[in-house]
């Protein structure tokens, strides 16, 4: 569960007279529950590719598949974490955590137990009625990642999810993404600019590469994680 097959995949801002060509031919397939990251220089087309994954973005050419299913739209077995947590500032903690299982229409005593789960999970607990604007940043980061797993999609899009963070948050979160993964058994898709984070988190690193005239590609390396 959770494998994403991307066919010649290609998307094409249509931007007024210079059209950006984001994304070109791309080709690879993400095994369900593997960990993968993906890295390249800005403009790259990395977020592209990530927020075509999410569904927030039509494909200008090609296919993305999730078990065999083309994509269409947005949807609940793909979570998306962003760099900077996109929080609901009106709403608690507890109430952040909640939103994807109110949406489901679960019951409200469903809905708080299994909020509280991840808020534990994540090291929240005790925080559940605090406001977004009380919180630190890796605490923000913590959140959204619970409101996110809260409603288990089977494949996680995290965009430069610890890239505001400094270096000792930074390794305490990536310690506990690490964490999630092996517990909960997800599929990651990780983008970042920094190759040591992709390669300490990682099991496959995908590098993007854009040259102007040239077709872009990725360039996959196995990590030997042994
Ligand atoms: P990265 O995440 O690797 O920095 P992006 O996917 O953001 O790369 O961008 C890839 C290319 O597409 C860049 O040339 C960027 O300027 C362009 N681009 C990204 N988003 C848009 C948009 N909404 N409209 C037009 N061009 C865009
Ligand atoms: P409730 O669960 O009380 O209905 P929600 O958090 O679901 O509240 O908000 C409903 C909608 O209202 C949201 O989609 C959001 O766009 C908007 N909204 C609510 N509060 C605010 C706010 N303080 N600032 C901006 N938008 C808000």
């Amino acid at each position: 569960d959770g494998k994403v097959t991307i066919e010649k995949l290609g998307k094409v801002y249509d931007d007024g007279p210079e059209k950006t060509k984001a994304i070109k031919d791309l080709t690879f397939e993400i095994a369900g529950g593997e960990f993968v990251s993906i890295v390249g220089p800005s403009g790259c087309g990395k977020s592209s590719l990530l927020y075509l994954l999410a569904g927030f973005l039509e494909t200008t050419s090609g296919s993305i598949t999730v078990d065999g299913n083309p994509i269409d739209g947005p949807g609940t077995d793909r979570g998306v974490v962003f760099q900077d947590y996109a929080l609901f500032p009106w709403r608690t903690v507890l109430k952040n955590v909640t939103y994807g299982l109110e949406q489901k229409g679960m019951p409200k005593e469903e809905r708080r137990s299994t909020a509280q789960r991840y808020i534990d999970m994540m090291d929240l607990s005790g925080f559940e009625d605090r406001y977004p604007k009380e919180l630190s940043g890796g605490m923000k980061q913590r959140v959204a990642i619970a409101r996110t797993l809260a409603y288990d999609p089977k494949i996680l899009l995290m965009d430069e999810p610890f890239g505001a963070l400094d270096q000792p948050l930074r390794e305490s979160l990536q310690d506990q993404l690490l964490d999630i993964w092996k517990e909960l058994e997800k599929t990651v898709v990780f983008i970042t600019h920094d190759v040591e984070e992709a390669v300490y988190l990682s099991e496959r690193v995908m590098i993007m590469t854009s040259h102007p005239g040239t077709k872009k590609t990725v360039v996959p390396f196995d990590i030997d994680r042994s």
